[in-house]
């Protein structure tokens, strides 16, 4: 079984806040995300007005809830964080929208996942700063109208998609997330090293940032790992020997596919000649939830050329087979 706490997803609190980069100078990669957001905020800075509502969207790890976390303190506001699911009932979005203080950002993680009847309210909430609560029931039930403080809504998703069209215009920074460079893995891999009290040298480093799915998170929890064979097996210094072998035993292949990664090729491969195969049948096969697959298991295959999505279905690329050490099947007409 690979290991859970590998998967992108997940978020231990304990193991990311240490290596998060407090300021958009430390944060690394997405330079055109970067550029704009610092005018956009140094333009709120200079007119005194909350920053406009952002939307940050792109597969889990990426940095989403960290750029939020920035804005807030470059914008010196308060920062508070929620998330779609958490927002059961009207009255729990109400509270701590009336909580909040003039140009505070609020943080909605997974805000695809918003309940209607919240997004609801929170449409006049971001359009006017107002808000209207239907108090008691019945015909005894009226409607008040309660004034907010200015705010700026930070939205995070994993899929665009799944966002109504009226919550997604509302958001006037749309902003999309990339998976990281293997240099810009590099240089986050080698800082955070430092941080941890682990040199890598450059060679350690860039093997570390190869496996990590182009994502800051995976690199983070790799080089925890890494640091750890390091400390016990090693001299207490990344090399490139040392983070190979320790990649390796934790499953982590040389493209930085995990054991889950590699389930879904073989699949496909092994049971369906390659494709084309429906994503329904591939996440019942599999006891993986649709959500799973196409949020954070397809993105970084299909990014690195792994499989295609056509219309009919998943279908492996050639790479994949090569990946596989197994002979493709042969193309019609060849
Ligand atoms: P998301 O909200 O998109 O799932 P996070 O903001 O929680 O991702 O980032 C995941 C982890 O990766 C955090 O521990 C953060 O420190 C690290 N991280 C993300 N982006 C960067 C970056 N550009 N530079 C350095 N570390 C980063």
């Amino acid at each position: 079984e690979p290991d859970p706490t590998l998967r992108p997803e997940a978020r231990p609190e304990d193991v990311d806040r240490a290596l998060r980069p407090q300021q958009l100078g430390d944060f690394i990669g997405q330079a055109e995300a970067r550029a704009n957001l610092r005018v956009f905020i140094q333009s709120a800075r200079q007119r005194g007005e909350a920053m406009d509502h952002t939307l940050f969207h792109g597969p889990p790890g990426l940095g989403k809830t960290t750029l939020a976390q920035i804005m807030a303190r470059e914008l010196g506001v308060n920062f508070r964080m929620t998330s779609g699911p958490v927002l059961a009932k009207a009255g729990d979005l109400a509270a701590i929208l009336t909580n909040l203080e003039a140009r505070d950002v609020l943080f909605i993680d997974e805000i695809h996942r918003l309940n209607p009847v919240v997004e609801e309210v929170l449409y006049p909430a971001l359009e006017d700063f107002e808000l209207d609560l239907v108090i008691g029931e019945g015909p005894a039930a009226r409607t008040v109208r309660i004034e907010l403080q200015p705010f700026t809504l930070v939205g995070a998703t994993t899929r665009l998609g799944l966002l109504t069209t009226p919550l997604r215009d509302r958001f006037g920074i749309p902003t999309r997330l990339n998976f990281y460079t293997i240099d810009e893995l590099h240089e986050i891999v080698s800082r955070n090293a430092v941080k941890l009290g682990v040199p890598a040298d450059d060679a350690g480093a860039r093997e570390i940032a190869r496996r990590a799915r182009g994502t800051p998170r995976i690199a983070g929890r790799l080089l925890r790992r890494v640091v750890d064979f390091a400390v016990v097996d090693g001299d207490g210094h990344i090399t490139r020997e040392l983070a190979d072998g320790a990649l390796t035993r934790l499953g982590v292949d040389n493209l930085g596919l995990d054991g889950a990664d590699r389930r879904y090729l073989k699949l496909i491969a092994e049971n369906y000649s390659g494709g084309p195969v429906g994503i329904e049948t591939i996440s019942a096969a599999l006891s993986e939830s649709r959500d799973a697959l196409e949020e954070v298991i397809e993105p970084y295959l299909l990014q690195q050329g792994l499989i295609q999505r056509t219309p009919r279905g998943r279908m492996l690329a050639q790479k994949a087979w090569a990946h596989l050490g197994l002979p493709a099947p042969r193309a019609p007409g060849q």
